[in-house]
């Protein structure tokens, strides 16, 4: 069994991304500018968003925290939205989900410039990776291509199962590795909530994506030997000996199918490590289509 580091790996983006940044500073040109827009105060947006700020400081680039109260109509964030749609200083807008229930989320994440959809979920983003050209992919998805490339891990002809349809994590890896791409080119199949018994595709797996948000429900009867597991999911649960009373585990019991797998993601420091980096290679990404 080899695990999968996406701390390692992200910090290896990161570092990659702060020397390009460092070329733009020292020749006194504009640095890549995100802008988080937050709409209300739920704890875990705030401290997502906190995160992502923190991240494009530390590689030298521009960021801003946009707080708006929860109370704002949606017109009123549609206008903040066209704002900086046509601010030079930020290549990304991220607007960050869920956003209060008098607000259509479509019609906000429509509203962003597909140049600056550093998230990916705007439709024409959605539609160009469905036809596989040129495109902002979602971050996590984005992530795990990454790093199931940066571990040389063979995609193609092999079959990938991944369990989730969201239309954040399931439905666009599904997409991305069905790409007739390098680091793709995957036999794919989908599952989900409406399978009878779900065991039937992923023992059938060589690559399996779980997105499903259930702890620890993958175990090692549902999985062949040798396979590359992938885990996206975060679940919280309940921990009396650690201090915080809780911990975070994946959708894969780990411990149970680690040593039937080639390759494992743990959950922490697996995926979810990924994101932020993507994010922000997005956004790198997003300035040079701007700026060039
Ligand atoms: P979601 O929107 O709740 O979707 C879950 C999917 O799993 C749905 O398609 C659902 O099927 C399917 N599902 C649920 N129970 C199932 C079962 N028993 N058998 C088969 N399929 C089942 O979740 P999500 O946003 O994709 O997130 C999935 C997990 O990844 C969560 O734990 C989340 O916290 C985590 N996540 C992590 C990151 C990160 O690492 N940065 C990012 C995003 C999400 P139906 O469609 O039929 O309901």
């Amino acid at each position: 069994m080899n695990l999968i580091d996406g701390k390692k790996i992200s910090d290896e983006i990161k570092v990659e991304l702060q020397e390009k940044i460092k070329v733009l500073i020292d020749s006194g040109r504009k640095v890549p500018g995100l802008v988080t827009i937050l709409v209300g105060d739920d704890p875990a947006s705030q401290s997502y968003v906190g995160s992502k700020s923190k991240g494009c400081e530390q590689l030298g680039m521009h960021s801003k925290i946009e707080r708006l109260d929860a109370s704002i109509s949606e017109d009123e964030l549609l206008a903040v939205v066209g704002k900086y749609n046509a601010d030079p200083d930020y290549h990304g807008i991220l607007v960050q989900l869920p956003l209060p229930n008098h607000i259509d989320e479509d019609k906000v994440v429509e509203a962003i410039a597909p140049e600056k959809d550093v998230d990916g979920f705007h439709p024409i983003s959605v539609g160009n990776l469905v036809i596989g050209k040129d495109t902002f992919f979602p971050c996590t998805p984005y992530g795990i291509v990454e790093l199931l490339k940066r571990y040389k891990i063979e995609t193609k002809g092999k079959h990938v199962v991944v369990v989730g349809r969201s239309n954040i994590v399931g439905k666009p890896i599904a997409n991305m590795m069905l790409q007739k791409k390098e680091g793709a080119n995957s036999i794919v199949t989908i599952c989900h909530s409406a399978a009878e018994d779900i065991s039937k595709y992923t023992m059938q797996a060589d690559i399996l994506i779980a997105a499903i948000g259930r702890a620890n429900y993958i175990t090692s009867d549902m999985v062949k030997e040798g396979v590359v597991v992938v885990d996206v999911g975060i679940n919280r649960i309940d921990d009396p000996e650690s201090g915080k009373g809780y911990k975070i585990v994946g959708d894969v019991d780990f411990d149970d199918v680690a040593p039937k797998s080639s390759y494992i993601t743990p959950v922490p420091g697996g995926v979810g490590r990924m994101t932020i980096a993507m994010l922000l290679k997005n956004t790198y990404e997003a300035y040079l289509k701007i700026e060039q």
